[in-house]
């Protein structure tokens, strides 16, 4: 398994880390964004959103469970788990996204943890104070790991 570890200073860096990631990302990819209430998860999908063409404003899928972005150069599919903590495992229809045509990005993976793709992209991002966050990237699979994600970080 491959792994990255940048650390971002501000929301603009953060955005910037996701417009950059952007450049890596092909079609089918799923980005699970792990990381507590208020760490920049739904920042840095509006940086990949911007990086992939997107005009669109993104907005938090927390009431929506999903939001579609047809407008950049793949589609974008972003979820937001949170509110499935206590799922009973029922099917929830994600796997049209997670091999679609486009990019998924889940917000509270651990929340529907049986029903992504083992192989995927893990994005962690940890709080160190109001501005300060360590990001480590790892990579699970073939497809990714042949990815030169250092070149972004
Ligand atoms: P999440 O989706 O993880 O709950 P949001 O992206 O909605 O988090 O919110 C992150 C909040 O943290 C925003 O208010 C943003 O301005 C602030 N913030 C401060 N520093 C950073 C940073 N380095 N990266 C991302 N967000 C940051
Ligand atoms: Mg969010």
């Amino acid at each position: 398994m491959q792994e990255y570890s940048l650390q971002t200073h501000s929301y603009q860096d953060t955005e910037t880390f996701g417009q950059n990631f952007a450049k890596l990302i092909e079609p089918g990819d799923v980005i699970l964004l792990n990381g507590d209430l208020g760490v920049g998860k739904t920042t840095f999908t509006r940086g990949l959103a911007r990086g992939l063409g997107i005009k669109k404003n993104v907005k938090s899928p927390t009431f929506t469970l999903i939001r579609e972005y047809q407008d950049g150069k793949m589609p974008l599919y972003h979820m937001d788990a949170y509110r499935l903590e206590n799922n009973m495992d029922e099917d929830l229809g994600f796997d049209e996204y997670f091999h679609g045509n486009g990019v998924t990005v889940v917000e509270w993976p651990q929340f529907i943890r049986d029903e992504v793709p083992n192989d995927h992209i893990s994005v962690n991002i940890k709080r160190q104070n109001e501005d300060d966050r360590d990001v480590t990237i790892k990579l699970y699979g073939d497809k990714y790991e042949k990815r030169d994600f250092g070149a972004i970080v």
